[in-house]
This record gives structure tokens, C-alpha cells and sequence, in this order.
């Protein structure tokens, strides 16, 4: 079949990813979002770990780590195709703290072979010295408890350095949205809710796409990136959803500073969970997960619950504050030096249920993700921010030859 017309539903960094790579292959994409811009949900508001896998610590495989490398060791390569120029100045320098809680679901012997096992596996992976920094043969290394009491509260009993990388979302996301802009062979529909994908009756095989007014639109092709919002579409379009997934909405605090802070990328993990990006000295994220986690639900599309504002946006950034500063005391001259502050998040969708205090949790194991077709249809579950530009590259190839 000739692609003509491709609709993109969803205009994340899925969605925008796929437009720029199939306009770049000559295929006319059609761009459909809700909001009034690219990039204002969830890959915006994210703290943009790149991810290696060290973060599944229990997953008492190696499933999702290897799940997640290909796309995240390409991630760099890949977001320099998309927006035209480097990440440089806009990625955390130094190595990710990992803070063992006392409470954490993974003792700190299990965690050490854990990370030996996954450097192992980065090191034999050929697209090692690709990541944001060369991680060929970069090894994971333990804090020695006298660093780790200056750094860190009673409760963590274990520290360790990973060389993993975050990347200041805000920053790519504009990038990334201006990109889109810069496609001529792309139509932004934007402002536009889509309710409905369905096959004409036709022997080319051809789908119509809905919006909320009732407009219907024909294409060749379409893609569903619709995150949040994709399953409802997907049961429309005849592709039903298997349990297990969940939805969880998640706010954090997006934090810029008056002046230079050398605070360290640090994150509480696994279990008690919460973490600390610093990407330039002066901008950073900051959650606290049981603060954060304001919705959760296993329907088919959850609602996205009000972000809070004036007085109740300063009582959670209160707890954020509180509760991270117990366990990293620093946090708490960021704070203070708060130039601006904003309460924002997203939805992490999972193929996978149950509380991250519960070690035999599904979402501590996270390799289901990728892409369903029906015909020309096709549903894509980003799974991770990091790996959402490679899916794109591979999904636009298949589809424009
Ligand atoms: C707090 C938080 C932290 C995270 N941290 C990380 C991390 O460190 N590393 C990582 O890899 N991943 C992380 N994630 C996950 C990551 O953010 C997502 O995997 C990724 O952003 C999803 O991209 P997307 O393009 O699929 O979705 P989105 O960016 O949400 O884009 C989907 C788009 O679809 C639109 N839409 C939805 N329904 C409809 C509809 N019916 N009609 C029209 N438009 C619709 C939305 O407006 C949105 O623009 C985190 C997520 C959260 C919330």
C-alpha cells in the first residue's frame, strides 16, 4: 500500500517523534492533540531519566532492562535527529545517587549484585559508549558509609553511584515542539479531542479518525500515541486492551533556583521512593512518591485530577520538602533559594498493577510495552520517555518503507 496520510493521535514525545520521522520519510502526517501545543502532558512534565534499568532493582529478572537499553543507550543520537542540535547543558552531570531506605523492598547486598548484573549487561551491549556518556565500561559505585552519613539521613542504609543521565524535559520539550513546527509536512490539529477510530468499509483498508465536534477525517494510516487517553481509542478501533495496567497520576515540583546549587542527583528507591534532579546547577525535580501519587485506578482512561494551586500547592511542596529533606538534608537550601516553583505532573500508564512497597509487585518489572496493529492501525504504549524516540524511528520505518 502507498502511505498518503498518516493521522498521529497524541502529540507527547511519541506522538511528536513519529510525525518528524515520517514527514522527514515524505508521508503527510496529520498531528491531532487536545491541548493547545505539543509536548504539554506527560513528557513534559517528567524528570527524564534515561533510563539503564538500575531503577527495577526488583525485578528479579533482567527482563526489563534489557527491554529498555536498546532505546535508552540511542536516546542522545537520537533526540540530536529530532530537534537539530545537542543536549549538552541540558542533562545532569554527574552520576545518579541511589539512597537505599531501611525500608526499601531490595536489601543492599541484593542490590549490589543487581547492579553488577545490569553494568555487565550495559557493558555488552555494542550502543554502550552512544548513551549520554560512555557507559562501556562505567561501573556502578558503592558510598562508604562516612560519605554516606554527611549526605544522607538515618534511614538510608546504603548508597550507591550509577552512571545514569537525566534530561531537562521542559528544555526538550519546546525543542521538540518546534521541530514539529519546522515539518511543513505536517498538520497540527490541535484543540481536538479524538473519541473514535474505525476501519471504512473500503478495500483499501483505509480507518477514519472521530474528534469530540463529530468530524470525521479518512487516512491511510493511523497511529495511536495517545498515552492517558489511548486505550478508550484502541477498544474503539477493535484492539482490546489484556489486564493487567494501571494508570497513576503523579505530581512533583519544577524548581528554579536564584543561584548555582551543587546539590547531586539523588533518588530514595525501591519502595520508599523519591528523587532529586539537578540538570544545570539551578533548575530542578523534585518528588516525594506518596505525596505525589494523587490518582491511581484501573479503568480504561482515568481522570486527571486538578493540579494544585496558590495555598494548596505550597502545602505539597511542603511535604515534598519535608519528607525528601529527612532522608537528604540539601534539598532543603534549594528550596530556600526558590526563585520560581510549579506543581505539575502526568500519567505513567503500566502493564502491570500493585504499590511499590510490595516486592512482588508487577511494577517493579516493566518489559511489556511497544506497539499493537490492526491492519493499518497501529497502538503504540510508549512505556518510557527514554526509549519513545527509537520506538519512533522503528515505527516510521515500517510504515514509510
Ligand atoms: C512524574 C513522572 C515521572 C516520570 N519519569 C520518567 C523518567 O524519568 N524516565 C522515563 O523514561 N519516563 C518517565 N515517565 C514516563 C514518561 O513521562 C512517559 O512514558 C512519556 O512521557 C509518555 O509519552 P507519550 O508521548 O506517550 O505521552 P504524553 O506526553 O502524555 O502525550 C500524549 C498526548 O495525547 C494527548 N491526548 C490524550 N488523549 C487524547 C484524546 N482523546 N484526544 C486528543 N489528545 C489526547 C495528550 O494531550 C498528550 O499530549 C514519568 C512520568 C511521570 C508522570
Amino acid at each position: 500500500m502507498t502511505v498518503r496520510r498518516v493521522a498521529v493521535l497524541g502529540a507527547g514525545i511519541m506522538g511528536s517523534s513519529l510525525a518528524i520521522d515520517l514527514a522527514r520519510r515524505g508521508v503527510d502526517v496529520t498531528l491531532i492533540d487536545r491541548e493547545a501545543a505539543p509536548m504539554q502532558a506527560a513528557s513534559r512534565w517528567n524528570e527524564g531519566k534515561i533510563h539503564l534499568g538500575y531503577l527495577y532493582a526488583a525485578d528479579p529478572t533482567t527482563a526489563t532492562a534489557e527491554h529498555i537499553l536498546p532505546g535508552s543507550l540511542r536516546f542522545a543520537d537520537r533526540a540530536r535527529e529530532l530537534i537539530g542540535e545537542g543536549l549538552d547543558g541540558h542533562v545532569t552531570q554527574d552520576d545518579d545517587i541511589y539512597l537505599l531506605h531501611r525500608d526499601s523492598v531490595v536489601s543492599p547486598d541484593a542490590m549490589r549484585r543487581k547492579f553488577e548484573t545490569l553494568s555487565d549487561l550495559i557493558h555488552r551491549h555494542p550502543d554502550a559508549s552512544r548513551y549520554l556518556v560512555d557507559v562501556s565500561a562505567a561501573r556502578v559505585m558503592e558510598i562508604d558509609q562516612s560519605e554516606l552519613r554527611e549526605m544522607a539521613g538515618d534511614d538510608i542504609v546504603a548508597g550507591f553511584r550509577v552512571p545514569e543521565r537525566s534530561v531537562d524535559t521542559q528544555w526538550f520539550a519546546d525543542r521538540l515542539a518546534g521541530a514539529v513546527a519546522a515539518e511543513t509536512h505536517v498538520v497540527q490539529r490541535l484543540g481536538t479531542t479524538v473519541v473514535a477510530a474505525h476501519p471504512r468499509d473500503d478495500p483499501d483498508g483505509r480507518w477514519v479518525v472521530r474528534d469530540e465536534r463529530g468530524d470525521e477525517d479518512d487516512f491511510d494510516v493511523v497511529i495511536n500515541a495517545l498515552w492517558a487517553g489511548r486505550l478508550p481509542i484502541d477498544v474503539t478501533a477493535g484492539v482490546i486492551p489484556q489486564p493487567p495496567w494501571s494508570h497513576r497520576f503523579r505530581l512533583c515540583v519544577f524548581l528554579r533556583t536564584r543561584s548555582r546549587h551543587d546539590l547531586p542527583s539523588a533518588l530514595v528507591s525501591v519502595g520508599p521512593f523519591g528523587d532529586v534532579k539537578n540538570y544545570n546547577g539551578r533548575d530542578f525535580y523534585l518528588s516525594w512518591y506518596p505525596a505525589g501519587l494523587v490518582a491511581e485506578g484501573g479503568e480504561l482512561e482515568l481522570q486527571a485530577p486538578p493540579l494544585p494551586v496558590g495555598a494548596d500547592a505550597e502545602i505539597f511542596m511542603a511535604r515534598v520538602r519535608a519528607s525528601l529533606e529527612r532522608l537528604l538534608p540539601g534539598v532543603g537550601a534549594v528550596f530556600d533559594d526558590a526563585e520560581s516553583a510549579q506543581v505539575h505532573g502526568g500519567f505513567v500508564f503500566a502493564r502491570a498493577t500493585g504499590r511499590l512497597e510490595d516486592p512482588g509487585a508487577g511494577l517493579h518489572r516493566r518489559n511489556l510495552y511497544g506497539v499493537e496493529r490492526r491492519g493499518s492501525y497501529h497502538s503504540v504504549d510508549t512505556g518510557k520517555y527514554s526509549t519513545a524516540p527509537w520506538t519512533s524511528a522503528a515505527l516510521a520505518a515500517e510504515i514509510a518503507g
